[in-house]
């Protein structure tokens, strides 16, 4: 089988390079995904998908198969901004091929775990893998801002109910085993405006927060001093409202960024906000992130969303490890992501086993000339059809 897989691997590698460049050199900036998707969706219909929809947020969901045991891969197509374009190597949306490396925003994360996965699918298809199986490649949009949620609406709009799912982000062909959870927090205080002049007849919003931000940086010590995989806490931004520079500022507002340890859940961070705030007027909230998909939906995400993890002994994580193997010739290197993926949605969500595997090294995600090996596009590739082969 992986000899076949190999062969079949071997010639189809030119032309998913060449979709891999086209990809690239879309500027699919969050919600403004229109023509990467539409490149997608025309690339299954062409590679023989059995179905292939765009789902109302503008994610694209493509099927091959149709047995019983569902299996869901994933990926973003979304892409962080270039603003320091002219400082590149190779221009952030060139798709320069030199030296067996692809350049460019997004070819770490993630299109080239999406272009893999369209192709998987395609050679899954092609070498008769999917007897008793129905493989889903969802290509979703909005990540970047929204983990998890548009995954979750292309699996609960698509009435999908995988037994596996698989995300690709860039793992440096590590197997990712999980990553800690993301909450975001608002923290409010009000004051009483007065002229600047005259600032002890108002109440100063900003001076009311300062002992809160000094909270915050405690709660962090003693999460970080914690034992094992840890939450942690940073304050990320601050507001504050005032009438003019003359005036003594009425509101002031801080952003928190919580990184959940497994386990953490919304009553124990509840509890850890209402200390932070004991015995001063502040008020605390979930922080909503929203935004506007490219099809014009409105995108909200209440941010609170807890670590997951897939345990190395279960079928998924045993199956990852044998194609891996199959494929790499070696066993893999198993770890945890340090950031968050859409496995929010599957895995935290839906307790959909879950695992991760993508082309690319992660430290040039969101970096200047981010770019990805050629070969590992093609092992990723190829590792997607073993696992299934192994599923
Ligand atoms: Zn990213």
């Amino acid at each position: 089988m992986i000899q076949e897989i190999k062969r079949e691997m071997e010639a189809a590698k030119a032309d998913m390079l060449e979709f891999e460049r086209k990809l690239v050199q879309i500027e699919s900036y969050t919600g403004k995904e229109e023509a990467a998707s539409k490149l997608i969706c025309a690339k299954m219909k062409e590679l023989g998908y059995d179905e292939v929809v765009i789902d109302p947020y503008g994610s694209v969901l493509g099927r091959v198969g149709d047995g019983d045991t569902e299996i869901l891969f994933d990926a973003h197509i979304d892409v962080v901004a270039a603003e320091d374009a002219e400082e590149w190597e190779h221009g952030p949306f060139s798709g320069d091929v030199e030296d067996g490396i692809v350049w460019g925003r997004g070819t770490v994360d993630t299109k080239s775990s999406a272009v893999a996965m369209v192709y998987a699918g395609y050679l899954m298809k092609k070498l008769n893998l999917l007897e008793g199986k129905k493989v889903y490649i969802s290509t979703s949009v909005m990540e970047e801002d929204f983990d998890g949620e548009l995954l979750d609406r292309v699996m609960t709009g698509n009435n999908l109910h995988p037994s596996f799912a698989v995300i690709g982000e860039p793992s440096n062909m590590k197997l990712a085993l999980g990553h800690r959870g993301r909450a975001m927090y608002v923290i409010r205080t009000k004051g009483i405006s007065a002229h600047g002049s005259a600032p002890e007849t108002g109440e100063n919003a900003v001076y009311k927060m300062a002992e809160l931000i000094t909270r915050v940086d405690k709660l962090n010590q003693k999460l970080s001093a914690q034992e094992g995989e840890k939450g942690s806490v940073a304050l990320t931004r601050i507001e504050s409202r005032s009438a003019s520079l003359n005036a003594v500022p009425d509101g002031c507002a801080i952003y928190l960024d919580r990184r959940l340890a497994l386990g953490e859940d919304e009553a124990k961070v509840a509890a850890e906000m209402d200390e932070l705030v004991a015995g001063t007027d502040a008020q605390w909230e979930i922080y909503d992130a929203k935004g506007t998909s490219w099809t014009g939906k409105p995108v909200v995400l209440r941010t609170f969303l807890p670590a997951w993890e897939a345990k190395k002994d279960e079928p998924l994580a045993q199956a990852g490890i044998r194609a891996y193997r199959e494929i790499m010739g070696r066993d893999p290197e198993l770890f945890k992501w340090d950031f968050a993926t859409n496995g929010f949605a599957c895995a935290g969500r839906y307790h959909v086993p879950t695992i991760g595997l993508g082309p690319g090294d992660y430290v040039f995600a969101h970096q200047k000339n981010e770019r990805c090996k050629v070969e590992d596009i093609e092992n990723a590739c190829m590792f997607y059809v073993g696992l299934v082969a192994n599923l």
